[in-house]
């Protein structure tokens, strides 16, 4: 459920007419609503209620920004972080280090160094390479680093092959049946406390029965490494759970996935952390854009929008769908492409589209556009960086500027030799 819905025949964002957005901010712009991120934060933690102290980090590669995570902070959420740059986002947002959690198979020495100085909660170890690093760096400063070892459990998450990452062959995790050799190899370096495992299988589920034989697969080896010996106090569960893009489509939800996680895990005694991304942020932002004009095609027209593959990567990287919808509503319908104005047949939001029939400055919204949305933006074609605002009741702040062409520009040099 999202806080996004017509009132009075004009599409608001909580209690804000999206026009008034438009008018004070310009477009192209997403807009998030914070309610929406609050309920979405709450049916998380509800549906796990049967565990105990869960951990539960957003998965902040999915909507960085700042007063997002601010949000999610005082709902009481810690922070998955893939990158120096979003380790210091989540700290910048009073995200607790001790709520920590760093994945990613390249971390840097000096992303490692970083996780050290700001005593994060748990480093997930992608290899054992990166393991045998990072205990040297600890070990160095007499420290030892927490850490979690991150399985390939080799499942097919039945996801698009760009955003599956448990599969034997995807760069993620060491695989299943090195990960006791590994673990024991690693547990033993000084400058690790090795006591954990993580997986995280792919993005967009639509099932939970892959998650299920992963999990599965992590008891067993779980049981197997605690009978040689070794001490296992967290496993992190990772994150994955999909959201609807079209009207009507049906996903598990946080109720059912609480369900499974407490049946599978029962017994493990252990910590069970969690990284959601999409399911927190998807619904709860849109992308708002105006028709530039609309132009006549062969067999469709085109409708030329002012947002494109460089806000909003998602249709052109996997082609996937945005319900796209008027802000003010109209009923009549019409079949067309939707389409950006850059310079890449890719730029195409939709092909042959039922939607509302628009005309030159009629404005409309890409929908769960909160997750992977502006994150993913380029400044392709010179077109800059959209603002991202921020909805709460009858309020709305701009949470991220607009970085206008002429702003990266400015970080741009001719070198004396060309004058
Ligand atoms: C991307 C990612 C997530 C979040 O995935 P969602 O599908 O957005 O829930 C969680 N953990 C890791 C390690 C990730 O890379």
């Amino acid at each position: 459920m999202d806080h996004f819905a017509s009132t009075g025949g004009i599409l608001h964002a909580e209690d804000v007419a999206l026009p008034a957005i438009a008018e004070a901010v310009g477009t192209p712009v997403y807009v998030y609503s914070q309610a929406t991120l609050q309920r979405h934060a709450r049916v998380f933690r509800e549906g796990l209620s049967a565990l105990d102290n869960p951990l539960i980090v957003f998965a902040v590669k999915a909507n960085p920004n700042l007063a997002v995570l601010r949000v999610l902070q005082r709902e009481g959420f810690g922070a998955d972080v893939v990158s120096g740059g979003e380790l210091r986002r989540a700290l910048a947002a009073g995200i607790s280090p001790d709520k920590i959690v760093f994945s990613g198979v390249g971390k840097t020495r000096a992303e490692l160094e970083l996780g050290l100085d700001t005593a994060i909660t748990q480093f997930n170890i992608e290899s054992r390479e990166e393991g045998i690093e990072l205990a040297e760096i600890a070990a160095a400063r007499g420290e030892r680093a927490r850490a979690a070892l991150r399985i390939n459990p080799d499942v097919d998450a039945g996801t698009h092959e760009k955003i599956s990452t448990g599969k034997a062959d995807n760069k993620f995790g060491v695989p299943l049946h090195h990960a006791p050799q590994i673990f024991a190899d690693l547990a033993a370096r000084d400058g690790l406390q090795l006591d954990g495992l993580a997986i995280h299988i792919g993005s967009q589920l639509a099932d939970l029965a892959p998650l299920e034989a992963a999990f599965e697969r992590i008891g067993t080896l779980l049981a197997e490494l605690r009978a040689s010996g070794h001490t296992i106090a967290r496993v992190d569960l990772g994150g994955g759970l999909g959201v609807p893009y079209k009207a009507g489509e049906t996903f598990p939800t946080p109720a059912e996935y609480g369900a499974m996680v407490a049946r599978v895990t029962a017994g493990w005694d252990v910590q069970l952390a969690f990284e959601p991304g999409r399911v927190i942020a998807g619904n709860a932002g849109v992308l708002l854009t105006r028709v530039i004009r609309v132009k006549e095609g062969l067999n469709a027209p085109f409708v030329i929008v002012d947002a494109a593959m460089n806000d909003l990567a998602r249709p052109a990287l996997y082609g996937a769908w945005h319900d796209f919808d008027a802000v003010a509503e109209t009923s009549e319908r019409v079949t067309a492409n939707i389409v950006g104005p850059i310079c890449e047949t890719g730029d195409t939001f939709a092909r042959d589209r039922d939607c509302p029939a628009l005309v030159a400055g009629d404005l409309a919204v890409f929908r769960t556009a909160g997750a992977y949305g502006a994150t993913m933006a380029s400044s392709y074609n010179s077109r800059g960086f959209v603002p991202e605002v921020l909805v709460s009741g009858s309020e709305f702040a701009v949470v991220a500027d607009r970085i206008d062409a002429g702003a990266i520009m400015d970080a741009e040099r001719v070198p004396d030799w060309l004058d």
